[in-house]
């Protein structure tokens, strides 16, 4: 019988290697996480300067008590140290004709809202009339939004959203492969408010949870969780390590080609897992799977400029009583949206100061994630001064870029993650954001569930 170094090698030390890696040792393999970066947490990675504490990723997280992320968290010691995003950062501001209008969040505040004209909210409320769509093919969410809520609520509510989470345009996204959700509600229940109010009959059933259900982070910011997951791995994961290549093995395993300190080095396992983002993935398979490599390759991926502006309070005019604002396409503005990163969470600046965290790029204006620094700092500011009432340069100014920030699940994207699948040799597994979702949540479960299938085996 052949000897392997390790039963696993995990090539990618974001949240999802992480996650298929602890779930792997949980269970007595032997793995070894290998990460090219030298850190762990990939995208999730927290910062601190000059007093405040940035995220250059993600800023919060939601999962429900389920969510194989929540139980590592009560296993590595973390429920402790949840921390509930505000109570304000429940409200979200939305740009309709120059002003930020407070997303309605009852049947009340939605009638009394400016957000949509009486015409829109009619049309919205007709909703509960439209019949399902039955043929089976698939839509691009703006399409299923116009459909089912008609025009304004695309652009004003759908619109956001999608900058929001994907950084994307509705147009381009797949409902199923996108929302599934939202086509689950259609297709079961005939429509998303008859689907809303069967969930809501079945939540309150069931038996309340402890864990928080909203958007939480920790005292230290993202970075605590990763700081906990690196701990649990020990001396099985490694960074500075990029694999560049692999070759599959006459019995059934991999050898893993890795570039350290300037040095080649070779392992082997019986298990390959890759939770890298899909065209890192596509590179290193493509010596030997080229189908699978090329149709990895080819998923897109929207590029973001992230802006961090620290100002004193009192510059600036607005509340930032909320989680922050989004802006419609429609608006034409030069941002996504902000973050108002000291109102959601405590010690995010220095006292007396706000921090607000600005989004540029995504895939309705990828030039501006790419500018230069300086023609950014003058767009993002600006953009601040007239939405936000900020008064003259800010105190503190940083700029993160990430060429590959959200994968995109346009149309055919669910067909396409069925036909890379099915090209792969048995042991070897993808785990990463562009497979079930692009949340944190979503992503360690990917990780998880690529653990799990390697078990079963
Ligand atoms: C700016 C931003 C804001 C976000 N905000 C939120 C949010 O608020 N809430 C939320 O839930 N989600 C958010 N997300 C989404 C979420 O953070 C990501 O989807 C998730 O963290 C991605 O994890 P991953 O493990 O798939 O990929 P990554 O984090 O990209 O990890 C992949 C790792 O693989 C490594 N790698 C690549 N090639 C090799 C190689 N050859 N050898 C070894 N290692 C390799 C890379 O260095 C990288 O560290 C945000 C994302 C971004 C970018």
């Amino acid at each position: 019988m052949a000897v392997f170094d390790c039963d696993t090698i995990v090539v990618g030390g974001g949240i999802a290697g992480l996650g298929a890696a602890m779930t792997l040792k949980k269970k007595g393999q032997t793995v070894r996480l290998l990460e090219s970066r030298g850190y762990l947490g990939g995208a999730m990675l927290t910062v601190p300067d000059q007093g405040y504490l940035l995220e250059f990723g993600p800023n919060s997280l939601m999962a429900s008590a389920d969510e194989p992320l929540m139980a590592w968290i009560r296993e590595t010691g973390l429920e402790g140290r949840i921390l509930p995003a505000s109570p304000e950062g429940r409200n979200r501001f939305i740009l309709r004709d120059g002003k930020l209008l407070p997303l309605p969040c009852s049947v009340v505040s939605f009638l009394r809202s400016p957000l949509l004209s009486w015409k829109g909210k009619i049309r919205l409320m007709r909703e509960w009339g439209v019949p399902p769509r039955t043929d089976g093919g698939e839509e691009s969410l703006g399409h299923f939004v116009r459909r089912r809520l008609g025009d304004e609520a695309l652009l004003y509510l759908a619109d956001p959203f999608v900058k929001g989470v994907y950084a994307s345009d509705p147009d381009l996204l797949s409902v199923g492969a996108a929302f599934p959700v939202l086509r689950e509600l259609e297709r079961r229940h005939g429509g998303l408010f008859r689907g809303a109010v069967a969930r809501l009959i079945k939540k309150r059933k069931s038996s309340p949870s402890l864990v928080p259900s909203g958007l939480f982070s920790f005292p230290g910011g993202m970075g605590e969780m990763v700081s906990a997951f690196e701990s649990y791995m020990g001396d099985d994961a490694g960074v500075n390590a990029e694999v560049i290549k692999w070759t599959m093995l006459e019995e059934e395993g991999f050898q893993v080609g890795l570039m350290y300190d300037d040095q080649e080095y070779y392992m082997t396992s019986r298990n390959l897992i890759l939770a890298t983002s899909a065209p890192d993935a596509g590179e290193i398979l493509r010596a030997f799977l080229e189908g699978p490599s090329g149709e990895l390759e080819s998923i897109p991926y929207a590029p973001l400029a992230i802006c961090y502006a620290g100002f004193s309070r009192e510059k600036v005019a607005h509340r930032l009583d909320g989680f922050g604002i989004l802006c419609p396409t429609v608006e034409n503005r030069k941002i996504l949206g902000v973050i108002f990163s000291s109102s959601l969470f405590p010690e995010r600046s220095p006292d007396g100061k706000v921090l607000l965290t600005v989004f540029v790029g995504g895939m309705t204006a990828q030039k501006l994630a790419h500018a230069f620094d300086e023609d950014l700092e003058r767009i993002v500011l600006g953009e601040l001064k007239d939405l936000l009432g900020t008064v003259g340069k800010p105190d503190f100014f940083r700029i993160q870029r990430w060429e590959r920030a959200i994968p995109q699940y346009v149309l055919g994207h669910g067909e396409r993650i069925r036909s890379i699948r099915s090209g792969l040799p048995p042991r070897l597994r993808l785990a990463g954001n562009y497979l079930e979702g692009v949340s944190v949540a979503k992503t360690f479960a990917s990780g998880v569930k690529a653990a799990e299938e390697i078990l079963a085996l």
